[in-house]
């Protein structure tokens, strides 16, 4: 009677794991990434408020990033890894206090969707580390009609012309 439940309960066990695969509900962060590091590791290598954007999905308040205001020709990347992300070039003025751009580099983020705070919301992370960056949503300019809506502390800023120092 106990080995008839037990193989019942595994089967009806292998089973959820076979739906789980089959319908890809895979379990939010089970993919895997290039570049992974212990949780204390980030801890010890990111700052604070990076920690919190891109470990912990959290999102830092408008108008807080100084990269707001980075205007120089250059690349933005992911302040985890530093995989070139974004390019100046693609930078707007979306008017939400998050830096915002039309369009990633080539093979730069992944995409999923995220369903918290009660709405379907499309996350952009970073393809290399996993990093959490933003959001990406479709009222942006042309000629993408994108606006992807990143968290400033989740990017590096490298300027093409470096101002000797
Ligand atoms: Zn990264």
């Amino acid at each position: 009677m106990i080995d008839r439940r037990l193989m019942l309960t595994s089967a009806a066990g292998l089973f959820g794991f076979i739906a789980l695969r089959w319908f890809g509900i895979a379990p939010a962060h089970a993919e895997k990434f290039e570049i992974e590091k212990t949780d204390a590791e980030w801890r010890a290598q990111l700052t604070s408020a990076q920690y919190e954007i891109l470990r912990r999905e959290g999102t830092e308040h408008p108008y807080t990033s100084p990269l707001l205001k980075e205007h120089r020709k250059g690349i933005f990347a992911c302040a985890g890894c530093d995989l070139p992300l974004f390019s100046s070039d693609t930078k707007f003025e979306s008017g939400t206090g998050w830096p915002s751009f039309f369009v990633p580099l080539d093979n730069a983020v992944g995409e999923r969707v995220d369903r918290t705070l009660g709405m379907a919301r499309t996350e952009v992370h970073c393809r290399r580390c996993g990093g959490h960056l933003g959001h990406v949503f479709d009222d942006g300019p042309k000629p993408t009609g994108l606006r992807y809506c990143m968290d400033g502390f989740a990017l590096q800023f490298h300027p093409a012309n470096p101002q000797p120092s």
